[in-house]
């Protein structure tokens, strides 16, 4: 497929929705809140009873409002909320409360990093405010329709289709995620579908303007599937094309247990959701004082965090940058800092050793086997001289494996670092005693030889000995 991805190009472009972090729903008081008994947090609003109000959650529209100052958008002093048609039996009012024509905000960007190093910053069309639907639960005895959800507070942020592969996607997901939780606006949960994810997909023959037919993958919740799922579908398509099949505008959906997209279902048109702005709200005001306001009291950023890191910490940009991509690889490389009182070992073992472990494994820093202050513990064991930078390797690897604490690891495999005198000098007395040749031609002035003893002496010891100690122990015995 290599040849041939080099001679298409793929456009892509995602909408996130992403749920506000608010006590309660968007437009009336019930509880926000995942996980409640079926039916327990509802009212006629968000139930659709005829004659109920709604009234606008004001915390919802500030966080809607960082997320829109955070990601460089232009505000709109007055936006309309606007009627979204359709049927579905989780949606008793028939339609969603959404914005159409004059969203919140529009024209934001987002700056990511890519795996090359480079920076790449990508367009926000819009951001608008939307009402979550309910959940038909299926179970054995038939289906039963979950209101809680119904009226939850979201964010749909649509991106400009500037992305042109899977890498690109990733990476601008990570970064919208990551500022959404560095806002506090979001929580960021995407096995409970807070932040869930569609992305539209099309190929064309590199240096074509015209863009290739779409197809929309839909809920996406998670990173990794998001990449894999474009991936597929870029090949797919490509393939299709390089068959002159035609490909249909359809939706489809990821399925992670056989690494293919299925067809969900086939969209012949766009869907007609006779939008018209909402008679039961005003238009939503938002004013210049009230912004600033906000402004006032935004979270520290990403960018910010990098910034202190590289100050409170000593750190280069370009390891504050990769510490910071998400809040959560923030705050652990902070409590490793804790631990271990060693800012520039942390920062080389959770970016080197710890990251590059989770790639591999697939995992996400929340997931990681090894805890930060275990992480701690075995850096204050490296300064201590308990043990070498080399065997520490050894005990991580172990440590990610299973979890343990490093000072179980290295008592239960005796890895503790040999600095008693005595020791070291009996394996010097070895060494020498077996090489009486190059202890001769060491004495003629070949000093070069010197590393020779010490890599002696540490095959001796298994590795084990102070390295420091055995350089100035083999010189003191030979001259
Ligand atoms: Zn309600």
């Amino acid at each position: 497929m290599s040849d041939l991805r080099e001679k298409y190009e793929a456009v892509i472009g995602l909408e996130v929705h992403a749920q506000l972090l608010t006590k309660s729903k968007m437009f009336c008081a019930c509880a926000n809140q995942y996980g409640a008994e079926i039916n327990t947090n509802i009212c006629p609003v968000c139930t659709g009873q005829p004659g109920a109000l709604p009234t606008v959650n004001q915390r919802a529209v500030e966080l809607g409002i960082r997320a829109a100052i955070a990601l460089d958008c232009q505000i709109r002093s007055e936006s309309i909320f606007a009627r979204k048609n359709y049927f579905y039996p989780d949606l008793p009012k028939g339609y969603q409360i959404s914005q159409y024509e004059k969203p919140y905000c529009e024209h934001g960007k987002i700056t990511v990093r890519l795996k090359s190093g480079e920076e790449k910053t990508f367009g926000i069309t819009r951001i608008h405010f939307e009402e979550d639907a309910g959940k038909n639960v299926h179970a054995s005895h038939g289906t039963v329709v979950n209101l809680n959800r119904a009226g939850v507070p979201l964010i749909e942020i649509v991106s400009e289709p500037d992305m042109r592969n899977s890498h690109e996607a990733g990476q601008y997901l990570r970064a919208l995620h990551s500022i959404l939780r560095y806002g506090d606006i979001c929580d960021g949960n995407m096995e409970q579908g807070n932040f869930r994810c569609d992305a539209n997909i099309s190929v064309r023959k590199r240096g074509e303007t015209k863009f290739g037919t779409k197809v929309e993958l839909k809920n996406i919740n998670s990173f990794r599937f998001v990449e894999k799922a474009i991936d597929y579908e870029i090949d797919r398509q490509i393939d299709m094309v390089e068959k002159n099949e035609p490909i249909r505008q359809q939706t489809r959906t990821w399925n992670s247990a056989k690494n293919i997209t299925e067809l969900m279902r086939e969209k012949e048109s766009a869907h007609d959701y006779r939008y018209f702005p909402e008679p039961d709200l005003s238009p939503l005001v938002i004013s210049s004082a009230w912004l600033e306001d906000i402004k006032k009291v935004m979270p520290e950023m990403p960018v910010q965090v990098r910034e202190r890191f590289q100050k409170e910490y000593g750190l280069s940009d370009y390891d504050a940058g990769v510490l910071t991509a998400s809040k959560d690889l923030a705050l652990y490389y902070q409590e490793a800092v804790k631990v271990s009182n060693n800012s520039k070992a942390s920062a080389n073992w959770v970016a080197n050793e710890l990251l590059g472990r989770l790639n591999a494994a697939g995992k996400e820093i929340d997931q990681s086997p090894v805890k930060s202050d275990q992480l701690g513990d075995l850096i204050i064991r490296i300064d201590k001289s308990e043990i070498s930078g080399k065997i520490a390797k050894t005990v991580f690897e172990e440590m990610f494996a299973t979890g343990r604490n490093p000072g179980d690891i290295i008592k239960e495999k005796g890895l503790v670092q040999i600095s008693d005198t005595g020791a070291i000098e009996a394996a010097i007395d070895k060494v020498i005693a077996a090489n009486p040749t190059q202890v001769a031609d060491y004495k003629a002035g070949k000093v070069k030889l010197l590393a020779f003893f010490v890599g002696q002496v540490m095959k001796e010891t298994k590795g084990q000995a102070n390295p420091g100690m055995v350089n100035e122990l083999v010189k003191k015995k030979l001259d």
